[in-house]
């Protein structure tokens, strides 16, 4: 899942109000901004599978994605709110930690529980090609997209350009689409 996370975050935003919205957002992304690095200094390790759905594999993403890392780096980052409270502490770690849980139905079963683990999970709405995985996320993004936005106008505390940001969350999506990236 890509936009999928940040309107996963939007929608953490309008439950939670009082955590802050850049601290959600990286927080919705991190499991994704270790795993770059990761992979660059040869941590993680993925490879392209060309004509194969979805055009690459996730061999060894245990230290960004796995179970226990996701507790741990939901923990971390969190931990640098703590002087907010404890609720946007929490909300915080677990906008980390949706991450997991949403790749966790994308993903083919390359999640471990543990870096190293021999059990892998996964549910792979990834491998409902063409089209089906992209269609089920656009639906999530858009649930999550109209919670935030009838939370926005009950609440008046936030969302002051909603109809904006929603509209970059589906943008985002319709560039990663199967029609606009075929190489997938
Ligand atoms: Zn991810």
């Amino acid at each position: 899942m890509y936009a999928g996370h940040f309107a996963a975050g939007l929608a953490i935003k309008a439950r939670v109000p009082q955590a802050p919205t850049a601290a959600l957002l990286v927080g919705v992304t991190l499991l994704d901004l270790l795993f770059a690095p990761f992979v660059l200094l040869g941590i993680e390790r993925i490879h392209e599978t060309p004509g194969q759905p979805p055009g690459f594999s996730l061999d060894y993403i245990d230290w960004s994605h796995s179970l226990l890392m996701s507790l741990v780096w939901a923990a971390v980052f969190s931990a640098f709110f703590l002087k907010r409270g404890h609720v946007v502490v929490l909300t915080i770690a677990f906008a980390v930690f949706s991450h997991f849980l949403l790749d966790l139905l994308m993903h083919p079963g390359d999640l471990a529980l543990w870096p190293g683990s021999a059990t892998h999970l996964g549910f792979g709405i990834w491998l409902w090609q063409p089209s089906g995985w992209w269609w089920f996320e656009l639906g999530f993004i858009a649930l999550c997209s109209a919670y935030y936005l009838v939370r926005a106008r009950r609440l008046q505390s936030f969302g002051g350009r909603g109809l904006w940001v929603c509209a970059v969350v589906v943008a985002l999506h319709v560039v990663n689409s199967p029609w606009l990236s075929p190489a997938d």
